[in-house]
C-alpha cells in the first residue's frame, strides 16, 4: 500500500514512549493509505476515530512498548473490520445443505460454484450437486456443465425455457432424492443492481429457504462493490460473502468496507481462475497485507495466541539475543506446529521475502519429522554449540537420524542462516531505537 504509511509504521514501531502527536501522524496515514485503497469515507472515519481512541488510552501508553502497541491495535481495528475467520460453510441438519450464490454478472458466481463444490468434496468429504439457474446467458449452463465435467460432479439444468424458481426448487428435490449433501444453485447476475433480478432472487430464496446465501464480489469493482453489497444485503439478507479475483491488482479497499457496511462476514477468498484457487478469507492476513507489516510483531503475537506466553517471551529474548540453540529449535517445533503454515510464519518475518537465503529457509511440513529426528540425535553439546559438527559427528548423527549426511549438512546451513537473521532483525531494531533517542 502507501509507502508512506510503512515508513510511519517504521518510525513508530520501536518508540519507547508515544506521544498524541505520534498518533495524530500515524492515523493521518493510516487515514489517506486507507482512502487510498478505496475504503468508504464513511468506514474510514469511524475506523480512524476507533484507533485514536485506544491508541492514547491506557491500555497503550501504560505498556513497555508503546510503539508496538499502537501498531498492534491498528491491525487488531483493522481485523476487526473485516470480521474474524469464519471459513465455515453451514450444515442443516436436515440434507441437503442449501447454499445460493448471488451476484452480480462476472462477479464470478459460477466459477466460485464450482470451486466450493470442490472445497466441499475435497475437504469435508460431501457429496454436492450445482444447479444451473442462469436461464439468460445463453453460455451460463454449458460453462456450469463444463465444471461438473471437470469436477466429475453432477450438474442439474433444464435448459433456458423453465423458471428459474422451479429449476432451483426441482434442483434441491433432486439433490434430496439422491441424497446429495450439499445443493449449490448458480443464479444469473445483471450487470447492475435491478429490481427484476432481486424479485426472482427472492423468489428462489422464499422457495427453496437456503441456508447460506453467498453474495460474490469482484473485489476489482472498488468503491462500487460497497454499494451493491448494501443493496443485496437488504434485498436478501445473505449469509456472507465470497470476494474474488483477490489475485489481481486490487486494492483491498472492498474487503474493509463491505464488513463494515453489511455486518456479513466475508468468508472465502478467489484468487485465481483455476477451481482450487480459493481459501478461507483470513482477516489478520488482508490487515497485514494492507498494512505491508510482516514484522517480529505479528510473529510473536502469533506465537502468544498458540503458546504459552512465558514460552513465546523467551522465544523473543533468544531471537533478539540470537543465542538460539538447536534445543531452543526442537523445543518452539512442537509449538510451531500449532500455528499453522510455517509458511505463513516465515512470511511474517520482515523483508523474509526478499532474502535471499530465504528460500532455503522455508521449511516443508513433511520435513519436520526429519528434522526432529536429526537434533534428536545430536548430543546436549552438539545441540548448543553447533561450530562442534565435524563429519564424523555428522556420520554418526546422520545415521541415527536415518537421513543421508546431506540432509544433517543443509539443516544446519538453514540453522546458521535463520540465526543470521535474527541477527539482523535485531540490529535494525537496535538501530531504529538508537536514532530516535532523543533526550
Ligand atoms: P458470473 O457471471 O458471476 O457467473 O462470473 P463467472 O464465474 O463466469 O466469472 C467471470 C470471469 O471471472 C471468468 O473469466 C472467471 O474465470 C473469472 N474469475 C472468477 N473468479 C476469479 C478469481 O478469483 N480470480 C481471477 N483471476 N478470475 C476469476
Ligand atoms: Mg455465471
Amino acid at each position: 500500500l502507501a509507502d508512506r504509511l510503512q515508513n510511519t509504521i517504521q518510525k513508530i514501531k520501536g518508540k519507547g514512549k508515544v506521544t498524541e502527536q505520534d498518533v495524530k501522524e500515524m492515523t493521518r496515514e493510516v487515514r489517506l493509505a486507507l482512502l487510498e485503497a478505496d475504503v468508504n469515507f464513511k468506514v474510514v472515519k469511524d475506523f480512524v476515530k476507533k484507533v485514536k481512541e485506544r491508541a492514547v488510552g491506557q491500555e497503550v501508553m501504560d505498556s513497555l512498548t508503546p510503539g508496538q502497541q499502537v501498531i498492534k491495535v491498528v491491525k487488531e481495528e483493522l481485523t476487526a473490520l473485516m470480521g474474524g475467520d469464519q471459513s465455515k460453510i453451514a450444515v442443516s441438519d436436515r440434507p441437503p445443505t442449501v447454499i445460493m450464490m448471488v451476484g452480480l454478472q462476472g462477479a464470478g458466481k459460477t466459477t466460485t460454484t464450482g470451486k466450493l463444490a470442490n472445497l466441499l468434496r475435497k475437504k469435508h468429504n460431501r457429496k454436492p450437486l450445482l444447479v444451473a439457474a442462469d436461464i439468460y446467458r445463453p453460455a451460463a449452463i454449458n460453462q456450469l456443465e463444463t465444471l461438473g465435467k471437470q469436477l466429475s460432479m453432477p450438474v442439474f439444468s433444464m435448459g433456458t425455457e423453465v423458471n428459474p424458481v422451479d429449476i432451483a426448487k426441482k434442483g434441491v428435490e433432486q439433490a434430496k432424492e439422491n441424497h446429495d449433501e450439499y445443493v449449490i444453485i448458480d443464479t444469473a447476475g445483471r450487470l447492475h443492481v435491478d429490481t427484476d433480478l432481486m424479485d426472482e432472487l427472492a423468489q428462489i430464496k422464499d422457495a427453496v429457504k437456503p441456508d447460506e446465501i453467498f453474495l460474490v464480489v469482484d473485489s476489482m469493482t472498488g468503491q462500487d462493490a460497497v454499494n451493491v453489497a448494501e443493496n443485496f444485503n437488504d434485498q436478501l439478507d445473505i449469509s456472507g460473502v465470497i470476494l474474488t479475483k483477490l489475485d489481481g491488482d486490487t486494492r483491498g479497499g472492498a474487503a474493509l468496507s463491505i464488513k463494515a457496511v453489511t455486518d456479513k462476514p466475508i468468508k472465502f477468498a478467489g484468487t485465481g481462475e483455476k477451481l482450487d484457487e480459493i481459501e478461507a478469507f483470513h482477516p489478520e492476513r488482508m490487515a497485514s497485507r494492507i498494512l505491508g507489516m510482516g514484522d517480529v510483531l505479528s510473529l510473536i503475537e502469533k506465537a502468544q495466541e498458540n503458546v504459552d506466553e512465558k514460552k513465546a517471551k523467551e522465544l523473543e529474548q533468544k531471537m533478539r539475543s540470537a543465542s538460539f540453540t538447536f534445543d531452543d529449535f526442537l523445543d518452539q517445533m512442537g509449538q510451531v506446529r500449532n500455528m499453522g503454515p510455517l509458511d505463513d510464519l516465515i512470511g511474517m518475518m520482515p523483508g523474509a521475502n526478499k532474502m535471499k537465503g530465504m528460500k532455503n529457509l522455508e521449511i516443508d511440513e513433511k520435513q519436520i519429522n526429519h528434522v526432529e529426528a536429526i537434533i534428536q540425535s545430536m548430543t546436549a553439546k552438539e545441540r548448543q554449540d553447533p561450530s562442534l559438527m565435524n563429519a564424523s559427528r555428522k556420520k554418526r548423527i546422520a545415521k541415527g537420524a536415518g537421513r543421508p549426511v546431506s540432509e544433517v549438512n543443509r539443516l544446519l546451513k538453514q540453522f546458521e542462516e535463520m540465526k543470521k537473521m535474527m541477527k539482523q532483525m535485531t540490529n535494525m531494531q537496535q538501530g531504529k531505537k538508537g536514532k530516535k533517542g532523543k533526550g
